[in-house]
Formats: structure tokens, sequence, C-alpha cells
């Protein structure tokens, strides 16, 4: 038989020398023959010192791959090539498991002939464990910064875990409500587990995830886990890893393994690092999925509020808002019912999704707080503020919901301030059980701005209303006025001129004061019919053709006579303007408007109207000028508005009411044109109207 082992004084040496160094040290010859291995180097590949003299060949020991290369480089040094004597060989342990070890070799002479390779190893398994699971680290971390869902970030996960901790496969779970989902895996079976859920109340699973601790199970057939559902799937051995937090674990993180085995100290700890990241990744995930979320119920407000607006009318928004509703909501159906206190009912008035038959049943049912009613306690709940959900028809109702075809429904109460105003229902014909979070919102935030919304409509309407009534109030009141006061002055006027008979001095002033006040109170009936009018939307435009002289005519004989002494008073020359086709009363109205305020607030100098024809536009230009008291430049926008008046400086009679140029502007805006102020205080003020000279048809 062929030596397989040094010969004697070098066996006796080798023993002394390496027998208990720490590294692995052995020898073999040019064929492969282990001839020599120290202590170390024994344990290290499984071999005793029996195994050994029986022959262990290098084949046993090293992986396929490495031993062919090991071979060529024992031969080549044998041969006396010089050989890159370090190097990193993977080696086959006896217990099938893998290891790293570094080498150094030598060749060994003897009488000048090299006959064996002497090879000093030391296991660097940890060493390169230790680098690979730092750059699966980074790998992982790469993910993190990368991947845009928690599915993909959890795959790179398991693999590199299960790659790393060297277990058949990784199962990432994270919990969804009272469930846990396996989002991810990696591995044995992975492409079938995933999508897997287990309610954490009743399942193994759920067990460790409530006892959220580190759990290791080398050998689960001998373990407290014998008869669970991992057994039956074949798992052996398991380690799993609560992905942990402040408050419940985010989920769990299991690694499982087809045969029995140990995981040592240092595997856990990678396992519990692994455990770490997955968890910033899994909250980093789900604030993500939070705040798309935020942004999706947002956005879905948004357009409801949106939709909203564009009506005031509450008809047409109970429409909106069912039909928001059902469309945000996503669901098959949604209902309004505005509450009634007098009738002590909600009252359908609109809907979405309903065929018409059950609507006209439900609209004549009414929805009458009654615990006799199709859904008992309900409509209570809805009157005390509170959301109440119906999964499935409640017990006793089935027939009801079946003949409604709805499976499951949302009611939610309208409300403001804790006065409810309405009902907002939406739900489903088919698919029952809860409503997630994202639906309630957006039925709350729906039902919420439609509270607003019917308020304001109501409001709206009331306002009109009452607009309405006083403008009514305001203008058959001065019809009222003005007969009788026609009348008076009917009356004082024929007084006046002696047509009763000769008055004294003293009667003949007290008629002209009366005449004086009968005059402006008659003005101002007439502005005010002008206003009321205005508001009430009936002022039209009465287009006439006619000349501007005649106007003038008429304004210079009303207005001559309120013209102070010390002020002259200019009129355009006769044949100014060609003739003008527009509303005539109205036109005088704001040249009048406009020259008495002239009048009014000018004791000295000069009041003039201007005319000008522009032939290229076809318009009309008149311009007040006035050398009285000016308008403060902050007084300049407002007094064209209603009321609007600066300072008191008149005497009562002459006192207007604010509501001269307010008429003015409106007329100008009527008759197609604008009217512009240019003043100060002292300088005077200049009032200029432009109107097209045919005013556009209405
Ligand atoms: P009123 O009935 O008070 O004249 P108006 O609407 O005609 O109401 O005018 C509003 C206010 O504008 C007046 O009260 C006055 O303060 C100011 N105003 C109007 N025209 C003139 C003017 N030509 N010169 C100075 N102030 C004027």
């Amino acid at each position: 038989m062929m030596r397989r082992s040094l010969p004697g004084t070098l066996a006796r040496q080798f023993e002394e020398i390496f027998e208990d160094a720490p590294d692995i040290v052995l020898a073999n010859d040019g064929d492969g023959w282990v001839l020599a291995a120290n202590r170390a180097a024994r344990e290290f590949v499984g071999y005793t010192a029996e195994d050994l003299r029986r022959g262990v060949h290098l084949r046993q020991i090293l992986a396929p791959q490495d031993f062919e290369v090991a071979m060529g480089l024992v031969r080549r040094a044998l041969d006396g090539e010089r050989i890159f004597p370090v190097g990193e060989r993977e080696v086959e342990l006896r217990d099938g498991s893998r290891r790293f070890i570094e080498v150094r070799s030598s060749v060994l002479r003897r009488r000048g002939r090299p006959f064996a390779l002497l090879t000093i190893g030391r296991d660097i398994t940890e060493k390169r464990e230790a680098a690979e699971f730092q750059e699966s680290l980074v790998e992982v971390s790469r993910a993190l910064l990368t991947a845009p869902r928690l599915e993909v970030v959890g795959r790179v996960l398991c693999t590199a875990a299960g790659r790393i901790l060297r277990v058949d496969g990784a199962y990432l779970w994270v919990r969804e409500g009272d469930d846990l989902a396996l989002i991810a895996a990696a591995g044995w079976g992975a492409e079938h587990v995933v999508g897997q859920r287990r309610a954490i109340a009743d399942s193994t699973i759920g067990d460790i995830y409530r006892a959220s601790d580190v759990l290791v199970v080398h050998d689960l057939a001998h373990s407290l886990y014998a008869d669970s559902d991992w057994a039956v799937l074949g798992v052996q051995a398991m380690l799993a890893v609560p992905l942990r937090r402040e408050g419940p674990p985010l989920g769990v993180l299991v690694f499982a393994d087809r045969n029995p085995r140990g995981f040592t100290r240092v595997l856990r700890d990678r396992a519990v690092i692994f455990a770490t990241q997955l968890t910033v990744a899994v909250e980093a995930a789900l604030a993500r999925e939070r705040e798309e979320e935020e942004g999706k119920v947002s956005a879905a407000l948004l357009r409801v509020g949106n939709a909203m607006r564009s009506s005031l009318r509450e008809d047409e928004l109970v429409v909106q808002i069912a039909r928001s509703a059902r469309d945000e909501g996503a669901c098959d159906w949604a209902v309004v019912g505005m509450w009634n206190p007098r009738a002590n009912r909600f009252e359908v008035v609109a809907a979405e999704g309903w065929r018409g038959e059950t609507l006209a049943e439900l609209g004549l049912l009414g929805l009458r707080p009654n615990p006799e009613g199709p859904s008992p306690g309900v409509l209570e709940k809805v009157l005390r503020c509170e959301t109440v959900e119906l999964p499935s028809a409640p017990r006793g109702f089935e027939a009801f919901f079946a003949r409604w075809q709805v499976a499951s429904c949302l009611v939610v109460p309208m409300h403001r301030g804790g006065r409810v105003v309405g009902l907002l229902a939406l739900g489903y014909r088919q698919r029952t059980g809860p409503f997630s979070p994202r639906e309630r919102r957006i039925a709350e935030g729906v039902a919420a701005q439609a509270a607003v919304a019917v308020e304001n409509a109501r409001l709206v309407e009331d306002l009109r209303r009452a607009n309405r009534l006083k403008t009514e109030f305001v203008s058959t009141m001065s019809h009222e006025l003005r007969t009788p006061l026609s009348a008076i002055l009917g009356y004082a006027e024929l007084m006046r001129a002696g047509a009763m008979g000769a008055l004294t001095e003293d009667q003949a002033q007290a008629l002209d004061r009366v005449l004086l006040n009968g005059a402006a109170l008659l003005e101002l009936i007439d502005t005010t019919l002008d206003v009321s009018r205005l508001e009430a939307g009936r002022a039209t435009v009465a287009a006439s053709h006619f000349a501007l002289d005649s106007v003038v005519a008429e304004l210079r004989e009303e207005l001559g006579a309120r013209c102070p002494p010390q002020v002259a008073l200019e009129w355009p020359p006769e044949g100014a303007l060609p003739a003008l086709t527009t509303d005539r009363p109205k036109l005088k109205a704001i040249l009048r408007n406009l020259v008495d305020n002239a009048l009014k607030f000018t004791s000295v100098g000069k009041v003039s109207v201007e005319a000008e024809y522009d032939s290229e536009r076809d318009w009309v230009r008149f311009v007040v000028r006035d050398t009285g008291i000016g308008i403060p430049a902050h007084a300049l926008e407002s007094i064209f508005e209603m009321f609007q008046q600066v300072g008191r400086s008149l005497p009562s009679s002459r006192q207007g009411v604010g509501l001269g140029l307010y008429v003015v502007r409106r007329f100008t805006e009527l008759l197609g044109g604008k009217v512009s102020v240019e003043s100060a205080p002292g300088r005077g003020s200049v009032f200029i109207v432009e109107l097209p000279r045919q005013a556009p048809a209405r």
C-alpha cells in the first residue's frame, strides 16, 4: 500500500510543531492524498486521525472547482515551478457545510526533491460573511432609497437576508388592521405564499407577532410548533424577528429552513439587523401610503368643494351632493335626505344610482326616526350627529334591504354646529363588509361640505327673498307717495301763481318753501324708484332717436333756478352732437344728477357741460366741470356706491341721500358706457361720461 503519511522524522516533527497550533496545517502529496493534518485541521474538516491513516483525499475536502485548481497548483509546485503561494479556498466540510479558508502553501523537499505541499490555513468564513453582510446591507439601503413600493423593498431584503443567513426562505409579514399580510418573500415557496393573510388573534404567525420577541426554533418537530401549519409545510427550523417600533410591532420577519439547524448568536444578531432595516422601510412605506391616501382624499374633497360651489340653489345642490358622494366614494348609490323638523322625518331629495320605483317607495315612506322603521336606531344616531355603518342588513330587515338592493351602507349626518340639516347615505348593492377609513373620510367630508353649502344656499335664498320684499316695498311705497305729492305740488303751484286769489308776501314765501321742498322730495322719490328698479333687475333700455339739444333745453329750464348767483352755468352749443339713439330719460337723469351735484357743491365760479363726438368709435362724451369744493382722493371710488357722501356741509333742503351718483353709474353702464371722475379738494371736479351713440341692444 502506498504510504499516506509523512516519513518518520518528518511526521514526528510535524506533530511536535503543528499539532496544537491554532491554524489549520495540512500536508498533501502530488496525487492529492493528505499526508498529515494537525488537530485544528482535523476538527475543521471533520476527519479523525484514524480516518487520515486510512486515507483522506483532497477531493473529499475541497469544493470540486477548487479541487481542480488546487491540484493544478500542487502539481506545478512539485514540478519546481514557483507558484503564488497565498490564496482563498472554499472548503466543503464533511457535514456538507461550506467554509472559506485563507491558505499559504510551501513545498516540502526531501533530498532536494519536492515531494509534498505544506499548507497553513486560517478559517476566514466569519470575516467573509461579515463583509458579505455589510455588502448586502448596502444593497438593501439602496433598495430602500430607490424602490417605490414596500413589496419591492421587502423582496430585496428577503433575498439578501436569506442568502446571508443561509436559510431556505425569508418571509415578511406586515400588520394590516386585525390581520397580518405576507407582503414579500424570497426563496422556498416564495411565489406561492405572497399575498396570504392570517388573523392576528387566530394563527401561528399571529401568536409569534403577539409574543413580539425573537423566536428561535432549531427543530420544529420537537417544539411547541410541532402541530402548527408550519410543520405541515415542511418547515424544520425557524427564526422569527418582530419589526420593532414604539407600540405594537409593524410585522414579523420569518426565516425558515427545511432542515433542523442551529441559529448561532451571530445569525440571530444579523436577522435582528435586517429586521431593523425592514422596520425603517415598512414605516417609510406606510407613511408614504398614508400621505398618498391623504392626498387622494384631499383631492377628492377639493373636487367636491368645487362642484358644490357651482350652484347656490338648494335643489341643484342636493343633486350635486348625491353625485359627488357616489363618484368620489366610488360606491354604487348615494341618497340625500333633508331633515324636516316639523314633519319629524328626513325627506329624500336626491339620489344617484337608485332605480326609480324603489326611490319612489323610499320617498313615500320618508325616513322617520322610528324604532320600528327599516333601520332601527340609525336615524336617531344620525340626529345625534353620529355616522352609522351597516356592513350588512340588520337582523330582521333583510327583506327590506334585499328589495332595495342594499347590501351595505354608510349613513352620515350633514350637520353644522351640532344642528342636523340632513343625511347622506351611500353604499353598495352587492358588496358587504366594513367601509374603509378612506370611504368614511370621503363620505364625512362630502357631508360636512354639503352641510355648509346647503346652509349657504338657504341663507342666500333668505337674503334674496328679503331683498325682493324690500325692493317691492320701496317701489310700492314710492308710487303711493308720488301720487299725493304730485297733487300737493300741483295745488301749491296754482296757489303760488295766484289762481286762487292774491297772496300776501308771507304766504308767497311759505308757498315757495313748500314748492322747493316738495320738488326735492319728488326728486328723491323718483331716484328711489330708479334705484329699486335697478335693484330688482327691472331697469331696461328703451332707446329712442332724439337730438341732445332738446334734452339740454329741458335741463336748462329745470336746473337754471338752482344755479347760485355767483356761478355761471354753461351748456353745450346747439348741434354739438349728431342725433342719439339711446334711452332718453336715462341720459337726461345722468346729466341732471351730475349738473345738480356740480351746482350743489359750487358757490363761486363756473359749472360747464361739454359734449363731444368721437366719429371713429361712434361714441359720445359728456364732461361736467365745476369750480367747487372738490372731492378728496380717498372718496373718489366710493362716491359711486349707494348712500356714500363726503361730509355733510349742505343746507338740509339741498342735502341728497347719496343715491345720485349710484344711479349715474348704473344708468351709464346700462347704456353701454362708463363714468369717471377727476377731482381734488378746492380745485373743482370733472365728471366724464362716455357712451356709445347708439345704445347696445339688450
Ligand atoms: P348726494 O345725493 O349726496 O348728492 P351723490 O351720489 O350724487 O349723492 O353724491 C355722493 C357724494 O359725492 C356727495 O354727497 C358729495 O359728497 C360727493 N360729490 C358728488 N358730486 C360732487 C361734486 N361735483 N363736487 C364735490 N363733491 C361731489
